[in-house]
């Protein structure tokens, strides 16, 4: 019996992901890629990309628009798990704020390192 052929877009074709708005299901693209590199291409392609991890939702999620997100998210959690949530996404941002001149230090730390290191090759 002759062995079944795998062709080139087969295997392709199993890699390939479908994506669809988590709300309304219309279809946003294709990927071979998932996880967070689907998520950057998604926002790239003008799709809202979420893990709403702070809203006690796990995975990645897709959808068409800002709309679609927000109806979802609606519907997905209650009115204090959003309160929680948008809450620690500021808390987030604002720790984030507070450390960006450390990390714009470390930065430059690594920068200045890697400068030394090329310096050393040269000679
Ligand atoms: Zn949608």
């Amino acid at each position: 019996m002759a062995k079944k052929q795998i062709h080139l877009n087969d295997i392709k074709r199993m890699a390939q992901h479908q994506y669809y708005c988590e709300e309304c299901g219309k279809h946003l693209f294709d990927s071979d890629k998932d996880g967070g590199a689907a998520g950057a291409e998604a926002q790239q392609k003008g799709f809202v990309f979420k893990m709403p991890i702070l809203f006690g939702i796990e995975g990645c999620h897709f959808f068409c628009s800002k709309d679609c997100w927000n109806k979802w998210l609606n519907s997905h959690t209650t009115e204090q798990e959003r309160a929680d949530g948008n809450r620690s996404a500021r808390e987030i941002r604002q720790r984030m704020e507070a450390d960006k001149p450390k990390l714009i230090e470390g930065l430059q730390r690594i920068q200045r390192a890697f400068e030394i290191a090329r310096n050393r090759r040269k000679k």
